[in-house]
């Protein structure tokens, strides 16, 4: 093994490893967002008896399976559930170590932490998931300036388009009816990754992905919980339908539209 072998790989570990992280930082500043309260704003604490949690009991992923899923203060049972944006991150490293090449492995898993950033806060925190969208498009349309995915033309008109409709969907967001269009902060970042093409196509594919996700949010929801609503799931599906174009290409599923 080369220097440069041995450099890929220890990184491509490391990232692997850092990413249910992500997901777990993510989940807690959208769950905080979703009660009124900042990530900063003090310690992690057991969701049933309220004490502080210590640093063990905050590994994504290991600490629940070690405590048999039940929280090790007052032997509650822990929902698996709690851990969806741990394994969710988990996975899309993993997808992304197995099909992209190494040079790019970086490049894929900061626009993959960047849409489950956009897509868990779209609802909770809607500013923050705007300014993240925002930055998610600059580094987009970076990428295709330097020729690395394509014409930048389609990319950037990808973008302005994605703008144009969430510019309207947001003057439209304030009608209690129409609150599903906060998912539209998701537009401009998937038409900056993707061109118009692209973005077409990972927009239907998303709808798909947004019904499966709000029934199986719904199945799984218990008493007591806040329902998933419908902006939310679209918010995970368009996501969803985002990195799938991205890492495959909008060839892929030319031949289905
Ligand atoms: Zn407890």
């Amino acid at each position: 093994m080369t220097l440069i072998e041995a450099l890929i790989l220890s990184t491509t570990i490391v990232l692997v490893l850092v990413s249910p992280m992500t997901g777990s930082f993510l989940k807690c500043w959208a769950d905080r967002a979703g009660v009124g309260q900042r990530v900063r704003d003090g310690r992690s604490y057991c969701d049933s008896c309220g004490k502080t949690l210590q640093a063990r009991d905050l590994i994504p992923i290991l600490s629940w399976a070690m405590n048999g899923g039940k929280s090790r203060c007052c032997g509650e049972p822990l929902r698996w559930t709690l851990m969806t944006a741990e394994i969710t991150s988990l996975l899309l490293a993993i997808w992304a170590v197995l099909v992209v090449s190494p040079p790019l492995l970086l490049p894929a898993l900061l626009i993959a932490w960047m849409l489950q950033a956009t897509a868990l806060l779209a609802v909770p925190a809607p500013r923050q998931a705007t300014i993240i969208g925002m930055i998610l498009s600059v580094f987009a349309l970076c990428l295709a300036w330097f020729d690395l995915f394509g014409d930048v033309q389609t990319h950037l008109l990808g973008f302005a388009l994605g703008l144009l409709v969430a510019l309207v969907a947001w003057t439209g967001a304030t009608d209690p009816g129409a609150r599903f269009l906060q998912a539209a902060t998701l537009l401009p970042p998937l038409g900056a990754l993707l061109g118009v093409s692209g973005m077409g196509v990972a927009l239907a594919i998303g709808l798909l992905f947004a019904a499966l996700h709000n029934a199986v949010a719904r199945a799984l929801r218990r008493d007591g919980e806040p329902v998933v609503t419908a902006a939310a799931s679209l918010a995970f599906g368009w996501a969803g339908g985002a990195w799938i174009i991205w890492i495959y290409g909008p060839s892929l599923f030319s031949g289905a539209f």
